[in-house]
């Protein structure tokens, strides 16, 4: 296709989703096939949350569930609701994170996957590298359903930790890791095949890159690629990391995207105010973005989706292909004290500061996620440092990632409304 065909395609609506991305359903779909299909040959499987070593069960020959992207399923099929306030009718607090309670609801109903079901699998993984949630979620659910569950504690890194502390932190997950394999053997008969372990890494970190590339493009002005094709593109990152279908798929996406870059053009035409968004989107409501569009603004990073680029959004150490291959499960461990969550203000505060000058962000929209801890704490002092100390523009909204009784559309949008109105008279001045 001609660079003009391609603009004027471009041109005829706003925001334009990349051709490849419509293969994401695809991929999901085979991602589900695969658990069915593991479930009639009588296969091993298991949960896993977010943040947890993924590539170890794909290694180990163990079917992954993740429960977190079947609450956004579920979410984004409008029953969230329902499950949620099913979960909140047997003792779980309003308060409470909404995957967590759409989860309960789901397995209580006993909805199908395509809905945001999920099976009783063989075991259960979980990390608080992210949250206690997730520890406290999969305990709960370990001992309704009858399941084992195996916990992986990960230290959190500040800025204090020195180089000792940081070896003893890595040598606990390690550890922690290497038990996990014994007790995966335990319940499943599996043994680790070191070399198809490798391969499986290979693919993850294929993986990452693909999709840090996909986001050096966002960095072009007009951005390339919208949230259309970020918020739900990031799935294969942490349901499918060692396999190689997904690799494909964002590769399509960036050969699409640079063509956009080649030929000059943006995911939305007349692309005005760039912004970064910090947070979980609201999966019940991914179209309200597009209301971004009437002020000619477009989101062009979201820390929540590069955070899976696992191996590229780490700022203490690079975790480089070739050590990777060499000692994966070393390799893992760093990664697991290195996830985008767990970084303290001072890491976060700087971080954002370059990240605004590299993707050139004109303002920050902070999502104030009611029902999750990790994504808002320390979200005030987040917003004071960066609009005191280096004058960036930050809009904290409140919302919830899977609970729309949590979600005042009218009082976000004039809130966003007002911020853009904010950030157009800095343009003037
Ligand atoms: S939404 Fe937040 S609290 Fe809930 S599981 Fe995810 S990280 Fe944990």
């Amino acid at each position: 296709m001609s660079n003009s065909q391609e603009r004027e395609k471009t041109q005829r609506k706003k925001s334009k989703m990349l051709d490849a991305t419509k293969s994401l359903k695809n991929i999901m779909g085979r991602h589900y096939l695969a658990i069915e299909q593991a479930y009639r040959d009588g296969n091993p499987t298991a949960w896993a949350t977010s943040g947890s070593p993924v590539e170890l069960l794909y290694a180990m020959k163990v079917q992954p569930m993740l429960p977190e992207n079947s609450a956004t399923m579920s979410a984004a099929q409008h029953i969230s609701k329902d499950l949620i306030e099913l979960a909140e009718t047997q003792g779980f607090s309003y308060d409470l994170c909404s995957y967590f309670k759409t989860n309960i609801g789901a397995v209580s109903k006993g909805i199908n996957t395509f809905k945001g079901g999920i099976r009783k699998p063989t075991f259960m993984m979980a990390t608080d590298v992210i949250c206690d949630t997730h520890v406290d979620w999969f305990q709960t659910q370990g001992e309704r359903m009858n399941v084992p569950v195996y916990l992986i504690d990960v230290p959190h890194i500040v800025s204090n930790v020195n180089q000792r502390q940081y070896q003893y932190y890595k040598k606990y997950v390690e550890e922690q890791l290497w038990g996990l394999m014994d007790f995966i053997q335990e319940h499943t008969g599996n043994e680790l095949d070191m070399e198809h372990a490798r391969k499986v890494a290979e693919n993850s970190y294929k993986l990452s890159e693909v999709w840090r590339d996909i986001y050096e493009l966002r960095k072009n002005i007009p951005s390339p690629i919208s949230t259309k094709d970020t918020f739900g593109g990031l799935f294969p990152l942490f349901t499918m990391p060692g396999l190689k279908p997904p690799i494909k798929l964002y590769k399509r996406m960036y050969r699409e995207a640079k063509g956009r870059v080649d030929a000059g053009i943006g995911a939305l035409p007349n692309e005005e105010f760039r912004l970064g968004f910090e947070g979980i989107p609201f999966w019940y409501n991914l179209k309200y973005f597009a209301m971004l569009e009437k002020f000619n603004a477009i989101i062009v990073y979201e820390p929540y989706t590069f955070a899976f680029a696992k191996f590229f959004s780490n700022p203490f150490e690079e975790i480089s292909k070739e050590r990777l291959l060499k000692d994966p499960i070393e390799a893992m461990s760093s990664l697991m004290l290195s996830f985008w969550y767990i970084f303290d203000l001072e890491t976060r505060v700087k971080w954002f500061k370059k990240t605004t000058e590299d993707w050139k962000i004109d303002g920050w929209i902070l999502h104030n996620n009611v029902s999750c801890r990790p994504n808002t704490a320390t979200i005030y002092d987040l917003k004071r440092h960066l609009q005191d100390d280096y004058d960036i523009p930050c809009l904290i909204i409140d919302a919830d990632q899977n609970d729309p009784r949590k979600f005042n559309e009218i009082q976000v949008s004039n809130r966003i409304e007002s911020f853009i109105e904010i950030l157009r008279k800095r343009k003037e001045t």
